[in-house]
């Protein structure tokens, strides 16, 4: 079983859904950081897209959730922090817009879920890669709210950026995630809207984590 959130950058929903992995059980996919690591590789090669994806087929890209945290490696060797460098985050949603790149990620994905029970978060979850899913959310929060979300988290990361640089990242991938071509993030028609703006963590937890527990109680009788 899949249940998905997708929206827009620092909308809550990775945070979230790790939390709701962690109280109901369940595993927790978070796809951004997959494209993240295919960033890193690209950052890594010569940025010519031939040699890109060359070197993509080669590599080995594994996760796991683990101890309340997803776990990103490249090649064995993990790379959760430096996935969420500057300089991937002004990369990433350039290299996600390439339909070769998406369909490898939306590959290796839809492979791991078919073992367990997960909750993903993303931008095209529920539109393109798991038309199916059991539930579907859409979170969404203004964007300065977005903003000082993102900003704390890479604070206490003892990352040296300014709220001003964050917020203009987040515009930017916004901007480019919904009006790519390929699977663009976009709401779909039967996901749940969750405006996060005016609520607390507890309350999105809460929200999403009833929602499943009430799905998995009907499928019992
Ligand atoms: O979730 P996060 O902000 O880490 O995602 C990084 C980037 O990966 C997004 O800005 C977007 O460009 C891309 N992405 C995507 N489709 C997904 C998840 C993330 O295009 N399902």
């Amino acid at each position: 079983m899949i249940v998905v959130i997708d929206g827009p950058a620092g909308s809550g929903k990775s945070s979230t859904a790790k939390a709701v992995a962690a109280q109901l059980q369940i595993q927790f996919l978070d796809s951004g950081a997959l494209y993240r690591v295919a960033t890193l590789v690209y950052l890594n090669s010569d940025k010519n897209y031939d040699t890109f994806f060359d070197l993509l087929e080669e590599s080995k890209i594994s996760f796991h959730f683990k101890d309340g945290k997803f776990h990103a490696f490249l090649n064995n060797e993990e790379v959760s922090d430096e996935i969420r460098s500057m300089e991937v985050s002004e990369h990433v949603s350039e290299v996600a817009s390439n339909p070769d790149v998406r369909k490898y990620v939306n590959d290796l994905m839809r492979e791991v879920v078919k073992s367990d029970i997960y909750i993903a978060d993303g931008r095209d979850l529920g539109t393109a890669v798991f038309p199916d899913a059991a539930l579907k959310f859409f979170m969404v929060a203004d964007l300065e709210t977005r903003a000082k979300r993102r900003y704390e988290e890479v604070k206490t990361q003892g990352k040296n950026v300014t709220l001003q640089e964050v917020k203009a990242n987040i515009a930017q991938r916004d901007a480019t995630d919904s009006n790519r071509s390929s699977d663009p993030l976009k709401q779909a028609d039967d996901a749940i809207l969750v405006d996060t703006s005016d609520m607390n963590f507890d309350e999105q937890v809460a929200f999403i984590s009833q929602k499943i527990e009430q799905l998995i109680s009907q499928q019992k009788t």
